[in-house]
């Protein structure tokens, strides 16, 4: 990773006293977060990731409203986003140019006590995922340990809120590295398919795309609904709704979403070689990479 380019975000939420400032750059390598800090003690608080392809936002509104929809279930204070979008822009100006930059966004609950979130943006380059999307992933199922209704029943689990309680998103990868594989697809506790640790899902059967519907504790995927949007335009069906197991094993194609990995087929799942659409993966992928909205 190239050195970070780093801004607070000042004027960061509603309710949120005055600041002289909206944003300003900060120095990466200097101690900045207060040890103390809610995300730090307790991972309380909440982050999306939004690539730029030369310079060029993908998808960055979609990322906006996603946080958000994050602020609200977490009982956060709503974000400005009209100063988390200036922030993050200007971050990226401010950032050496490169083919592929990630802007990391994240709004904690702040220093206990003091009930003041506070918010920062760091942008940096590099592309890890070219050889994901050409030779695809190996994937292995785990049991998430919910029902696919638990966003329904219990949303104190915060699920379908994109926290920055990653340390599971990350056990689930070294499970997976044990078990000889790339990567993950959660099913829930009742038997559905429901996302991957930082990716979402979409299954092809004939000229039918479906990925599961994010009422089910999922994160709606941005790229996922890039997807989707390009797939439709190219004639093909999608779907929202429930995938069962059984589906993903004789699937025609079988693919992992998120922003900056854009679309990596599955090549092999539990085990079982899956089919890889190289064509459909190949076009999937150029319009991915280009998308603005
Ligand atoms: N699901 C989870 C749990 C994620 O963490 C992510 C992204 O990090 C996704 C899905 C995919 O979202 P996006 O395509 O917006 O990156």
């Amino acid at each position: 990773m190239s050195t970070p380019t780093l801004f607070f975000v000042d004027d960061l939420a509603e309710g949120v006293p005055a600041t002289p400032t909206r944003f300003h750059q900060a120095d990466p390598a200097a101690g900045q977060i207060n040890v103390m800090d809610l995300s730090v003690t307790r991972g309380d608080g909440i982050f999306e990731t939004a690539g730029f392809q030369h310079g060029h936002p993908m998808a960055l509104e979609a990322h906006l409203r996603r946080f958000a929809n994050s602020a609200r279930i977490l009982d956060l204070p709503a974000p400005r986003l009209e100063v988390w979008r200036d922030a993050i822009l200007a971050a990226v100006a401010a950032h050496e140019p490169e083919p592929m930059l990630s802007a990391k966004f994240i709004m904690t609950r702040g220093v206990e006590g003091t009930g003041l979130p506070i918010g920062w943006v760091y942008v940096f380059g590099g592309d890890e995922h070219v050889v994901e999307r050409r030779d695809g992933i190996a994937v292995v199922t785990l049991d998430r340990g919910y029902r696919h209704d638990v966003a329904k029943t219990s949303p104190w689990l915060l699920q379908g809120a994109k926290t920055l309680s990653y340390a599971v998103n990350k056990s689930v990868l070294r499970e997976a590295a044990r078990r000889g594989a790339d990567d993950v697809i959660f099913i829930s506790s009742d038997g559905f398919v429901l996302e991957g640790p930082t990716s979402s899902v979409i299954v092809r059967h004939g000229d039918t795309f479906a990925t599961p519907a994010t009422d089910q504790g999922i994160l709606a995927g941005t790229t996922q609904a890039s997807a989707f949007a390009w797939l439709e335009q190219q004639g093909h069906t999608t779907e929202y709704r429930e995938v069962r197991p059984e589906e993903l094993v004789d699937a025609d194609g079988l693919w992992l979403l998120s922003s900056t990995r854009c679309a990596a087929p599955v090549r092999e799942l539990d085990g079982r070689q899956m089919p890889i659409n190289r064509e459909t993966t190949d076009a999937m992928n150029a319009a991915l990479l280009t998308r603005t909205a």
